[in-house]
């Protein structure tokens, strides 16, 4: 899931931002209550009535689905995992966190508080329809909380299937990490049976599709295709965080790296530098000797050769100041988290003022495939 979306609102600190995706959705919700629910159990109902209706469930709808999602966040925060937000898309909500779970006990708290705020909301609307008939509302209101009551339901059982990554799944990790103190094992388990259950829910779809309900069924495998492919990503990812263990920057790091004098020529740096050199970027240097930048083959290459002589180095370096900065003891998940696109994947590692090496993502790359070099050798260890 990419970061992002659209702002919608920001709750106790908390950014909820929604997904275009979100609007195709709410219109399907509305229209099951416009076109369903409110026919079916309030005949003659005009049809713009309908849809107020339906448009208001909706929204009381995703208002759950916050609700639930912040559950996740906000404890998530107090046990000090960083959340970035929450995200609204087509498949409801997602609580966004980049910190890592400290423990599975952590995990299953986390989990558990979404459905409980989903069962907290059913019983709440369960509860209020019984009233509203006990005391003759108007038929649309109780129309309204009893979908409400009987979707968050149908949610609630959903999410606790113990199928990762949906919440009974993260339940479930978090217990046998609890259990068996091995969180790649865990995670492992947990994956399948979330992988098992997507294909449960791939079949069902298909057969809704060919004998009741094409567009349920479709709309099944899309949910399974999706939760497969989610429960794989997590298990991949697992595999990854596994083998980064224990691994620092100054393992992976490409040493000695060509320092270039930022006011030299395109032309001079390629002649002089580039080739002849395994490196694919080359930090510069100011007169008074500070690293200012950093230029990679990607940024050479934009440079066309007639261009060549009069486009200086510091001209198409990415300037210093948004090169990640790491130290050679650190953990590389920890840098892996601050690298990002604004310096094209790379980092600079600094042992004191010196710069002493650069992470390029060919270095990163490596350490998967388990190429030479000293990082992959502890990762096989
Ligand atoms: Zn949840």
């Amino acid at each position: 899931m990419n970061r992002g979306g659209v702002p919608i609102a920001r709750i106790a600190g908390i950014r909820i931002s929604a997904d275009w995706s979100v609007l195709l959705i709410g219109a399907l919700l509305a229209w099951g209550v416009a076109g369903g629910a409110v026919p079916g159990q309030v005949p003659g109902t005009p049809i713009w009535l309908a849809w107020i209706v339906g448009i208001i469930a909706a929204l009381l709808l995703i208002a759950s689905l916050i609700a639930h999602e912040l559950g996740h966040a906000l404890l998530a925060r107090r046990q000090g995992i960083a959340v970035d937000g929450i995200r609204l898309w087509l498949f409801g909500g997602i609580a966004q966190m980049s910190g890592d779970w400290v423990s599975g006990k952590t995990e299953m708290l986390v989990a558990a508080i979404g459905p409980a705020i989903t069962l907290v909301l059913s019983g709440a609307f369960v509860a209020s329809s019984w009233l509203l008939v006990q005391i003759s509302a108007p038929p649309l209101v109780i129309v309204v909380t009893e979908w409400l009551a009987a979707v968050n339901l149908a949610l609630l059982v959903f999410n606790l299937i113990p199928a990762f990554p949906l919440d009974g799944g993260r339940m479930l990790r978090g217990f046998l990490w609890t259990r068996t103190k091995n969180r790649m094992t865990a995670t492992i388990a947990a994956s399948r049976a979330g992988r098992f259950f997507a294909v449960v829910v791939v079949g069902l779809g298909v057969l809704d599709l060919f004998f009741l309900d094409p567009i349920g069924g479709l709309w099944l495998i899309l949910i399974g295709w999706f939760l497969d492919s989610a429960a794989r990503g997590e298990a991949t990812g697992e595999q990854a965080r596994h083998a980064l263990e224990g691994v620092v920057v100054g393992d992976v790091m490409s040493k000695n790296p060509v320092i270039v004098p930022s006011w030299i020529t395109v032309e001079l740096l390629v002649e002089q530098y580039v080739m002849g050199h395994q490196f694919t970027s080359f930090p510069t240097h100011s007169i008074d000797g500070r690293i200012d930048g950093l230029v990679t083959m990607r940024g050479i290459k934009q440079v066309p050769p007639q261009q060549r002589g009069n486009r200086r180095a510091i001209d198409i370096a990415i300037p210093a100041d948004r090169v990640p900065v790491a130290r050679q003891d650190e953990p590389i998940t920890e840098l892996l988290k601050r690298i990002g696109t604004a310096s094209d994947g790379r980092a600079m590692v600094y042992d004191g003022g010196t710069l002493v090496g650069i992470i390029s993502p060919s270095d990163v790359a490596r350490l998967f495939q388990g190429g030479p070099g000293k990082g992959a050798a502890r990762v096989a260890a």
